[in-house]
């Protein structure tokens, strides 16, 4: 099988891996790629929001599987084009997409489901969000329509701060996606990541995670892309996955099947879960960064065929073999990210890692340069190892950590502190 996989990052790194342990790969070209993916992989340019061109380019090579990998070319419908191009991909539609570019679309569609999620009500005028805010009291969420690379939300914990929020949303400082605003109730709980494949009837469950959005120790500091992970999550237990399934993601899955836009790729299910009882916070329709790389890991080869059953219709003939594992990531990123920070930087002594199936680290902003590895972005590295227990995988995430000589780099001492203390 000749596979495509679009994006650049960890994610991708992670999703190429796993595909190149698979013997079914026989060829694989990532677009853009980074100098991780180049040591396994062929990287290509191409335009990745760029429907026509895409499928141009997965006709010429005779691509039989498109994986894609980031929500903007989903949101733009390039897997709409691929596919009325009788081209097999992983991804969904741009209608289906919706489930992560519009907020408000998604309230509706748990509406429609019944699925557990905060009370809310949305504006598309400053003055009647403000009044709404002023009833409602703090604490309170105000969320921007569409996708806003993460900064479209905001929880605030005072009036004050959610009035401002209001004002700012309505601003045009994030243009479209602020045209609709959605403000919800403050949900309280612990927050946790459930993953599931979907191939637009049935849904396969293939992890959990956790993630870790501050920059800095102690969940200091401001909100990053995510700065580490691990998997599974020990809050979202065998029952509470049951129970999302069954309240949240099948009724989802059904409601998009009778609106005539059934949803295929994967499902990232956010959710905030009190006391066993589980809620939607958000959906996403890809894999989460860096949250994938934990997932990948876990499942190694098995995740392709999962992914090509998933983009065939086959979901309901596979299962997962489930190691009884535990995977953590730890991202590496620039000296001042998520702010201001410097490229160009040399990264040195990844060539003396010993990588296997059980530890990788996987490149997210790197850029080969005459033969060094160069840091190209804010996120740059995930170290990411699996073992036997948390502990040992943290260990071994670290031990990768140590060995890397980028003294322009950092990165967060306590991932999986959830489970295992700071
Ligand atoms: P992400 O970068 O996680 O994709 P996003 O912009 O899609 O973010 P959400 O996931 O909806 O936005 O919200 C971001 C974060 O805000 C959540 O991970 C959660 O911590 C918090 N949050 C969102 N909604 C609520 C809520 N109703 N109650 C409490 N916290 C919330």
């Amino acid at each position: 099988m000749n596979i495509l996989i679009l994006g650049g990052g960890g994610r991708e790194h992670a999703l190429a891996w796993a595909t190149m342990q698979n013997p079914k790969c026989d060829k694989l070209i990532v677009a853009p790629g980074n100098a991780g993916i180049a040591a396994i992989a062929e990287c290509a340019r191409l335009d990745i929001l760029d429907g026509t061109a895409v499928t141009e380019f997965a006709g010429d090579n005779a691509i039989d599987l498109v994986i894609v990998g980031p929500e903007a070319p989903l949101a733009a419908g390039v897997a709409d084009d691929l596919r009325a191009a009788g081209i097999l991909v992983f991804g969904p539609s741009k209608a289906a997409a919706r489930l992560e570019a519009s907020k408000a679309f998604t309230k509706e569609i748990c509406d429609a489901a019944g699925a557990p999620t905060a009370a809310y009500a949305r504006f598309t005028d400053a003055a009647a969000a403000r009044a709404h805010v002023e009833r409602e009291g703090a604490p309170i969420v105000i969320k921007a329509d569409g996708l806003a690379a993460g900064k479209g939300v905001i929880v605030a914990m005072d009036l004050e701060t959610a009035l401002a929020a209001v004002d700012d949303m309505f601003s045009g400082e994030f243009g479209a996606a602020g045209a609709e605003v959605v403000i919800e109730a403050f949900m309280t709980g612990e927050e946790a990541s459930f993953f599931v494949l979907c191939d637009g009837e049935t849904a396969l469950p293939i992890g959990t995670a956790q993630d870790h959005k501050r920059a800095f120790d102690g969940d200091a500091g401001p909100n990053t892309g995510g700065m580490g992970a691990y998997s599974p999550a020990p809050v979202l237990s065998d029952e509470v996955a049951a129970k999302t399934m069954e309240r949240i993601v099948k009724p989802t899955l059904a409601e998009m099947v009778r609106r005539g836009t059934p949803y295929q790729g994967v499902l990232y299910v956010g959710l905030m879960i009190e006391d066993g009882e589980p809620r939607l916070v958000e959906y996403n329709v890809r894999f989460g960064d860096p949250e994938c790389q934990v997932l990948m890991l876990r499942l190694g080869a098995q995740a392709l065929d999962l992914i090509h059953a998933a983009a065939e219709g086959r979901l309901a003939e596979m299962k997962v073999n489930w190691a009884e594992d535990h995977a953590i990531t730890v991202v590496m990123a620039a000296e001042g990210y998520p702010g201001a920070y410097e490229k160009g930087t040399e990264i040195r002594g990844l060539d003396e890692l010993v990588e296997s199936s059980f530890e990788m680290c996987f490149h997210a902003g790197t850029i080969a340069d005459k033969g060094r590895i160069l840091a190209s972005g804010g996120r740059v590295l995930n170290a990411t190892a699996r073992g036997p227990s948390l502990s040992e995988a943290r260990e071994r995430a670290y031990a990768m950590i140590d060995a890397i000589d980028w003294p322009e780099g950092f990165c967060r001492r306590d991932i999986g502190w959830r489970v295992l203390g700071g």
